[in-house]
Parts: C-alpha cells; sequence; structure tokens
C-alpha cells in the first residue's frame, strides 16, 4: 500500500518526474497518486521529506498469487539480445515444464520490440515491453523502478537475471525495493518440492551450496552466463506481447551520465561469447609469453582469456579473467596454457565443449577436466600447434 501525507509535501515535483508509470499529479502545490499505480518505489525514494511511504506485506503472504518464471532480457542496445537471455530463457522453460507455468520476459531498452519475436522462439510465453530514450542504455534509476513495478502488479513466482555488470547491479536494487532476498551468481537452478533450488559456489568454490526461499515470493536470483543451455529457437512458436507504457523523465536523475568511454574490449569479440579461447596462467607470464597465446588465438580465430593469477601478477586486465571471481565462459574449444587448474578457475570453463590442456606438470588438476592434455613447455608446443592449424587451413 502506498500513503502520501499531503501535510508533509512541499510541492518539489521531484516524485511527478521519478514516476516511471506517470501516476503522480500536482493538484495545487500537492502531489496526488492516481490510479495505476504499480508500487515500484521511484518516489518514495526521491522524496525529500519522506512523504510518501509504501508497506509492502512480508509476513504471511498468500503464496499461491505468484505465478511464472520471468526473466530479465540484456541487450546491445538496439542492436542484438545478449545471448545470456536466452541461456536463461530455457531454462525457464525447464524450470516452467515442472510447474506448469509460464515463462515470461521483461524487454527494456529504445528501439527493442523487434526482440520480441526472437525471446517467444527461444522459449518465452510473453514479453513485456518498455521503450524509452531513458532505457536506450543501461541505468539502474532507469530500469530499477520499472521492473520493481511490473513484479508488484505482476507477481511472478521467481525472477532471473544475468549475473552480468548491469544484472549485478539492477538485482539487488529491485530485490531490496522489494524487500526480498536475491541469491546470486548461481550456477545451478532447479525445482524441489515446488521451491526453487538455487545452487552456487560458496566458500571460495570449494563447496556447492543449494539455497531456497520458502517465505517470500519472487524467488530471485542472479544467473552467470554461459553455464545454462539455451533452447533450440522454434520460429513456430507463438506468444504475448504486452507493451509497457512508461514515461521516464532522466532529469530527475541523481546521477548525471556525463561521458562513456570505450573499453579496451569495444569492437571485439568479448570473452563470455567467443567460441575459442586460448588462455594463459601463471606459467605463461614470463618472457612474453602471452604473445604466443595472442598468435594461437589469432590463427584460431579466437581470443585470449587468463586466470586469476595472470591478473594479479598485471600480465593481463580483469575483463579477461576466467574462472569463479572473473567471466564464466562456455566456448567451443578452450586451450588452457600454462594453467594448474584451481577449482576457482574450473568453476569458470569447464562447460566449455572441448578443453585442450597444455602444462609442464602432469600432476596439475586440470588434466583431470581436459579433453586432451600435453605434458611439456608451452614455448615449443604452442610454436607447434601454429604452424599444424596453419598448415591444416592452407596458411
Ligand atoms: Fe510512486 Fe512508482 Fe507508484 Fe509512481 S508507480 S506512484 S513512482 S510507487
Ligand atoms: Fe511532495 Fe515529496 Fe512529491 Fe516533492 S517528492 S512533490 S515533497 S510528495
Amino acid at each position: 500500500m502506498i500513503t502520501l501525507a499531503a501535510e508533509k509535501c512541499i510541492g518539489c515535483v521531484k516524485c511527478v518526474k521519478a514516476c516511471p508509470f506517470g501516476v503522480i499529479v500536482m493538484k495545487g502545490k500537492k502531489a496526488v497518486i492516481g490510479d495505476g499505480c504499480t508500487l515500484c518505489g521511484a518516489c518514495e525514494q526521491i522524496c525529500p521529506v519522506s512523504a510518501i511511504t509504501i508497506e509492502r506485506a512480508m509476513k504471511d503472504i498468500d503464496l499461491t498469487q505468484y505465478s511464472g518464471v520471468w526473466v530479465v532480457a540484456e541487450t546491445e542496445g538496439s542492436q542484438r539480445v545478449k545471448n545470456f537471455t536466452f541461456e536463461l530463457l530455457g531454462k525457464g522453460r525447464e524450470l516452467t515444464d515442472i510447474l506448469g507455468q509460464s515463462v515470461s520476459c521483461i524487454l527494456l531498452g529504445n528501439d527493442v520490440a523487434k526482440f520480441a519475436d526472437t525471446l517467444i522462439h527461444h522459449g518465452a510465453d510473453s514479453v513485456f515491453i518498455g521503450e524509452s530514450e531513458a532505457l536506450s542504455r543501461y541505468r539502474a534509476e532507469a530500469f530499477a523502478p520499472v521492473i520493481t513495478g511490473l513484479i508488484s502488479r505482476y507477481k511472478p513466482c521467481i525472477v532471473l537475471f544475468g549475473a552480468t555488470h548491469a544484472g549485478r547491479d539492477l538485482a539487488p536494487r529491485v530485490a531490496a525495493s522489494l524487500e526480498l532476498g536475491l541469491t546470486a551468481d548461481c550456477t545451478g537452478l532447479s525445482i524441489l518440492d515446488g521451491l526453487l533450488l538455487q545452487t552456487r559456489p560458496a566458500f571460495g568454490g570449494n563447496i556447492m551450496a543449494d539455497i531456497i526461499c520458502p517465505y517470500t515470493r519472487p524467488q530471485m536470483a542472479t544467473v552467470r552466463p554461459n553455464v545454462m543451455k539455451k533452447m533450440e529457437p522454434d520460429a513456430k512458436r507463438a506468444g504475448e506481447k504486452i507493451t509497457v507504457p512508461v514515461k521516464i523523465d532522466a532529469s530527475s536523475f541523481r546521477i548525471v551520465l556525463k561521458e562513456i568511454l570505450d573499453s579496451p574490449q569495444t569492437g571485439k569479440v568479448k570473452i563470455d561469447e567467443a567460441d575459442i579461447i586460448v588462455s594463459g596462467g601463471r606459467g605463461v607470464c614470463t618472457n612474453g609469453g602471452f604473445a604466443l597465446l595472442e598468435e594461437l588465438a589469432g590463427v584460431l580465430g579466437g581470443v585470449v582469456g587468463c586466470s586469476r593469477v595472470a591478473v594479479d601478477l598485471g600480465c593481463r586486465p580483469k575483463s579477461v579473467q576466467v574462472g569463479q571471481s572473473g567471466t564464466t565462459v562456455s566456448p567451443k574449444l578452450y586451450v588452457a596454457v600454462g594453467i594448474s587448474g584451481s577449482i576457482q578457475h574450473q568453476v569458470g570453463m569447464k562447460s566449455s565443449d572441448t578443453i585442450v590442456a597444455i602444462n609442464n606438470d602432469p600432476a596439475a588438476p586440470i588434466f583431470q577436466v581436459a579433453d586432451f592434455g600435453i605434458i611439456g613447455d608451452y614455448r615449443a608446443i604452442i610454436p607447434a600447434l601454429v604452424v599444424e592449424v596453419k598448415k591444416n587451413r592452407g596458411g
């Protein structure tokens, strides 16, 4: 329930600008909340005199009111849907087939409605589409209230976000507004006795913890990209497209976006979407070893990744780190060079289709998850591989 204490209102109009659903108007010098409030919380957060309060019933809620699995989509501007969205839809499909419910997708952006059919082909039964210039790039102040409002209104049972930079920022904001818990960085999701069993690494990746939320709804999780399998797209699938009328006034945002700087990865294939990754660890950090890996990645048409040690030693940027504290990858080919293969590294790459390990220590744990192992000095092995690949490709 939302309440506006008129006697406290100083008529600053901030709530009118902040309401993404356009339901607050000024009458005289006082704000008035009209019909259609979704309880998104944006006005409550921005009111400078705490005139607005939202009470959410957190105890004894009727869990049977909540139904459906929601996936929060991410796009690369208006260019494409990010891959992990399809993975979450595939997992959502699997979960709802057990629960006997439906899968919905929230698609927010500018000029993104054109992606709705693709999302339906990948498993969504319905797509909520919110378009606004203010949603053209991820900004928490624009995205969080819209998603919070939709969840409050439609009451899904499960909401899944990607454990991406945006998802890791967005999901906790939404969960906090709704006074809910959130399981971060899940690597497995299943249903146990009707509840979402959320599996994630714990204690430094040494154990896998199973987490359930029996008392609150929705059950919310962020999920690592590249750990779930997307379903084969089916162009015959039909679904519902629901337009969400949003009215976002960016001038109400407390954070001003002044400049967007390109990262060194801009324009290149990102490590979490690469088909071939040649990754180096401690053993490659000296004597320009990564130059050899760049050469192999170049002839294979892949990208270079690394272990955490290589980042700690300053050889490579964090943006290409594979593993529990870096990026989870699932390429067709993963070549691990001079990487011992700690459990934390394995968590981030073991779902690769084919793993090739090159290491001079035959006892290195990486060989336990490798499909092919080469024991020896990478400085001799990599140039030989480059020659063979070039020969096979007629280079
Ligand atoms: Fe406030 Fe959100 Fe309701 Fe608008 S929709 S009145 S911002 S809680
Ligand atoms: Fe009144 Fe608060 Fe809205 Fe300002 S933000 S108009 S003080 S209710």
